[in-house]
């Protein structure tokens, strides 16, 4: 995988100054399964951060208003510089007069996916409209993010509208980003505690704790499922129970 691209990033940030990753030293790995966050950021204008983990770094959108799960409501995003990975764990406060001085909560974290017909997402990025799913602790179900006409791709300056789909995770009327009692879903903390530096530390979800490698090569890579066979009679004896077998589909999950 190509290197991300975080020199705009580093440039805006003096990290003698800011508690933010630097994006050097990364802790968190890129994974297959995306994910993505959304920050709550009361910097001079308060905003809500949404990122997108692609191509080993976050492609990110500031969205003043904040998410809307009220199909009828369109959000301006505004895509900024793709950040580190690892600032999907970062949560505290930017201090004054640096680069988007001012406090960060995690608002929402979980997983997304390019819907169908989009999962080039990249070239879907480029052209301008991403349909996706977000699955995370406030968003759910179906997404698009369309660009504006005069937006260019790689411009900073990238106007771009976030529509909900209608689907179960709509919410008519929806007002969840405009309260003041929201939480972390990282931490339980509101914008209070994380501005003071109080409550409680904040539980990891980029760099979450990964098997040991030794533990990941254990594991085959495809176990073939286990196909019924015709007998006179089943087998008996300890360590043998029976069951109706039903016809229908059989599902693997593996954990790794
Ligand atoms: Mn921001």
């Amino acid at each position: 995988m190509a290197k991300p691209k975080l020199a705009n990033y580093q440039r805006k940030r003096d990290f003698t100054r800011t508690q933010e990753p630097s994006g050097k030293n990364a802790r968190a790995a890129p994974a297959k399964a995306l994910r993505f966050v959304i920050q709550k950021h009361a910097a001079s204008r308060l905003h809500f951060d949404l990122r997108l983990e692609w191509a080993g770094a976050f492609r990110s959108w500031a969205v003043p208003k904040g998410p809307s799960r009220d199909p009828k409501v369109r959000r301006m995003a505004m895509e900024v510089e793709d950040h580190p990975l690892d600032y999907g764990d970062f949560e505290g406060t930017i201090p004054k007069g640096e680069y988007g001085g001012g406090t960060v909560m995690l608002w929402d974290r979980g997983y997304w996916a390019p819907e169908k017909g989009f999962e080039k997402v990249g070239a879907a990025l480029d052209a301008g409209e991403l349909k996706f799913v977000m699955e995370g602790e406030r968003m759910h179900g179906s997404w698009v993010l369309v660009r504006l006409k005069g937006g260019q791709p790689g411009n900073s300056k990238n106007a771009w509208l976030l529509i909900k789909h209608r689907d179960e995770g709509a919410v008519e009327g929806d007002a969840m980003a405009s309260t003041d009692d929201d939480r972390s879903v990282a931490s339980g903390r509101s914008m209070a505690q994380i501005a003071a530096g109080k409550g409680p530390a904040l539980k990891p979800f980029m760099a979450a704790a990964r098997p040991k490698p030794e533990a990941a090569a254990a594991l085959p890579a495809f176990v073939e499922p286990q196909l019924a066979r015709t007998l006179e009679k089943p087998p008996s004896g300890p360590g043998w129970a029976h069951e109706i077998k039903f016809d229908g589909y059989r599902m693997q999950l593996r954990i790794s």
